[in-house]
C-alpha cells in the first residue's frame, strides 16, 4: 500500500499489529521506507485469517489493513465520498495505490512456506532432509533446520558451506 507520506516512524522497518497477532489478522507490516524511500507498507497476514478470507474482495481485505493502521496509530480515515479533503493532523494520509497478492493462488508459489505445528517436534526438519539411498536429495526451506521459512534456507547446507 503506498500512501501520500510516510506516518510510521521512519526508522523501523517492521511495525507489529498486536491487536491482530491472535488470529493472524494482518498481524505485520513492513515499512519500504529505508530499502525504497517511498511510503509503502506491505500488509502480512496469515493462519486462519488467510484461510477465511480465500475469497474476500481486494477492495475489502485493503479496508480492513487500513483499520488496522488506523487503530494502531490512532490516526482517523479521510472519507472517500468527500473529494478534494487533504492531510490534517490526527489525519492518516490517503492512500495513493495498492496491490493484492494471493499467495495460496498463485501457479508459482502455491502457498507461502513451511511451519512446524505446535506439539511437532523441530526436527522434523532433518527428517524430511534426509537423502534416500544417497540417490534422492531433497532442498528447500521446509528440509532446512538452522534457516526454515527464508530463501538462504532453500539452498542444501553444503551449498551453502562451499560458499563460505
Ligand atoms: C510474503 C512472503 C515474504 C517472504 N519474505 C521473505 C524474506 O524477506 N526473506 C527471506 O529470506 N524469505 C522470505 N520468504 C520466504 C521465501 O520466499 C521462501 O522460504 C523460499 O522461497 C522457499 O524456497 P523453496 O525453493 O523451498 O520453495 P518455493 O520457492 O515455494 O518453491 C517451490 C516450488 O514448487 C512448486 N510446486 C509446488 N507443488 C508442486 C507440484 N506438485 N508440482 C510441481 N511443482 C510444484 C511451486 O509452484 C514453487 O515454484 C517470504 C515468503 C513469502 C510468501
Amino acid at each position: 500500500m503506498e500512501f501520500e507520506e510516510c506516518f510510521w516512524p521512519k526508522d523501523r522497518d517492521i511495525i507489529g499489529n498486536l491487536d491482530g497477532g491472535k488470529n493472524g489478522e494482518f498481524e505485520l507490516f513492513v515499512s519500504l521506507w529505508r530499502t525504497e524511500g517511498k511510503p509503502i507498507l506491505q500488509a502480512h497476514y496469515g493462519a486462519q485469517f488467510a484461510m477465511n478470507t480465500k475469497d474476500t474482495p481486494e477492495q475489502e481485505l485493503v479496508d480492513w489493513a487500513l483499520r488496522a493502521l488506523s487503530s494502531t496509530f490512532g490516526l482517523q480515515r479521510h472519507d472517500p465520498s468527500k473529494k478534494g479533503e487533504v492531510g490534517g493532523s490526527g489525519m492518516m494520509p490517503n492512500l495513493v495505490k495498492w496491490s493484492v497478492k494471493r499467495w495460496d493462488s498463485d501457479e508459482f508459489t502455491f502457498g507461502a512456506y513451511s511451519h512446524v505445528p505446535p506439539g511437532c517436534d523441530w526436527s522434523a526438519r532433518g527428517e524430511l532432509a534426509k537423502p534416500i539411498d544417497n540417490l534422492v536429495f531433497f532442498a528447500g526451506e521446509a528440509t532446512s533446520v538452522d534457516y526454515p521459512s527464508t530463501v538462504h534456507g532453500k539452498y542444501p547446507f553444503p551449498f551453502l558451506r562451499r560458499r563460505n
